[in-house]
């Protein structure tokens, strides 16, 4: 009733709801609260070099941690979120926690690192999305080469206009965007056409089919992998879980990677603690220099 109502963003309440939709109806309500009460953190989860193995970013992840149901994932409330229309107040809060939550480390002594951060398709749409973005950046001092948006490639479907011209704002403002979950979308290589992206993220269920014998995904990220070379596009697997699936990865020279082999999404302190390791110079050597690589 709600959603035909169109406008009216506030659902009532009535007895013909069922189990799941009362669900829904209590957590858009209890989401209103969630930044003010506090209930909302980010963890980051590192990108890493397949050649090197050095970090190469951070991805943010919306954690909502309800003080009576516990953590709600991300894959449930944030379709709540944007149904209701509090897409736009979250994801402000995202940016504008992830932009200060890099100043913070750079300022703590650790080299910069670039974070990303995931849009949904209204946030991305929006006629001033650009405008926004650059106000948070530099209302955080955090320069524009360390920020980078990622948008799923059904987001940019149907929608060409508004996602030009998103794209060129980003773009002129020096701000980097990929394509996430890459391959489970319908019209990715035309728009790949028309888009220009920096990076494309390819779809965790490509990577976990990569060494299975049955739907063996292989040419399909082999696929990938040429033609975001060939577009001098960087290429990313998420969801890497096993050396055997790494192993692959390297044989079909992709660039980057994210999973749980390397490091789930962690706490903020947590992922500091990985960078100090990661950037401190090898301490097995007793001469006192450092290891060139
Ligand atoms: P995504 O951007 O594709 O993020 C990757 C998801 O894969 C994350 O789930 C991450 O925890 C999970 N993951 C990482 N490594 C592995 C692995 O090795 N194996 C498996 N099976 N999973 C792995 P998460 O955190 O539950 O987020 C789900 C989705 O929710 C994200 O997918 C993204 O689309 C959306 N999301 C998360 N945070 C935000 C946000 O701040 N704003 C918006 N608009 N969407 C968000
Ligand atoms: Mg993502
Ligand atoms: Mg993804
Ligand atoms: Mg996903």
């Amino acid at each position: 009733r709600a959603k035909e109502q169109g406008k009216n963003r506030y659902k009532v309440f009535h007895t013909g709801m069922n189990l799941s939709s009362y669900r829904n109806f209590m957590l858009q309500n209890e989401l209103r609260k969630a930044i003010e009460r506090e209930e909302l953190r980010l963890v980051y989860q590192p990108r890493i070099d397949v050649k090197t193995g050095a970090v190469t970013s951070a991805e943010a992840l919306l954690r909502w941690k309800h003080p009576n149901w516990g953590t709600v994932l991300p894959s449930e409330f944030i379709p709540l979120a944007e149904e209701s229309g509090q897409m736009a107040e979250l994801g402000e809060w995202v940016l504008r926690t992830a932009s200060k939550q890099s100043v913070d480390w750079q300022r703590a002594g650790i080299a910069p690192i670039r974070v990303a951060v995931n849009f949904s398709a209204h946030q991305f749409l929006h006629r001033d999305a650009g405008e926004r973005i650059r106000r948070i950046l530099e209302q955080n001092e955090l320069r524009p080469e360390l920020l980078e948006i990622e948008i799923t490639e059904t987001a940019l479907m149907g929608n060409e206009e508004s996602v030009t011209r998103t794209l060129r704002q980003l773009k002129s403002a020096g701000i980097a965007v990929s394509i996430d979950d890459f391959g489970t979308g319908y019209s990715s290589l035309n728009y790949l056409r028309r888009f220009p992206v920096d990076s494309i993220k390819i779809d965790k269920s490509f990577v976990q089919d990569l060494c299975k014998s049955a739907s063996d995904s292989t040419p399909f990220v082999q696929a990938i992998v040429s033609l975001a070379q060939s577009l001098r596009m960087t290429v990313v697997a998420e969801g890497v879980e096993t050396e055997g699936q790494l192993s692959k990865l390297r044989a079909l020279h992709c660039d980057e990677f994210q999973g749980y082999l390397f490091c789930p999404p962690v706490e903020a302190a947590d992922f500091e603690a990985f960078l100090v390791r990661s950037q401190a110079p090898k301490t097995d050597k007793t001469d006192g220099t450092n290891d060139p690589a």
